[in-house]
């Protein structure tokens, strides 16, 4: 049983319209962006084929990594997801 499968057992319930990660949108530090792709446990934190920063907030475990690595850098907005919404863990 590898990391990726215990992932699979929890459930999320997305906000679409409300995201509860923003990123700074102008001139990404793309150093400490790079932080995130390895730390990031669920992998969000994304490079596509152009180099260019891919992240989706839906997923998120909210462990905070990514708060106290960059929070004072390139990233705008971290906040609980609200509500019911967000992460359910499930151990299985
Ligand atoms: Fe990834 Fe944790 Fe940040 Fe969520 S809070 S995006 S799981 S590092």
């Amino acid at each position: 049983v590898n990391v990726d499968h215990k992932l699979g057992i929890n459930k999320f319930h997305v906000d679409e319209e409300n995201a509860h990660i923003v990123l700074k949108e102008d001139n990404l530090d793309m150093k400490e962006y790079q932080k995130l792709v390895i730390a990031c446990p669920a992998g969000l934190y994304k490079i596509d084929e152009k180099g260019n920063p891919q992240f989706d907030y839906a997923g998120c475990l909210e462990c905070g990594t990514c708060r106290v690595l960059c929070g004072k850098t390139i990233i705008e907005k971290w906040e609980l997801p609200q509500g019911t919404l967000g992460i359910e863990f499930r151990f299985g």
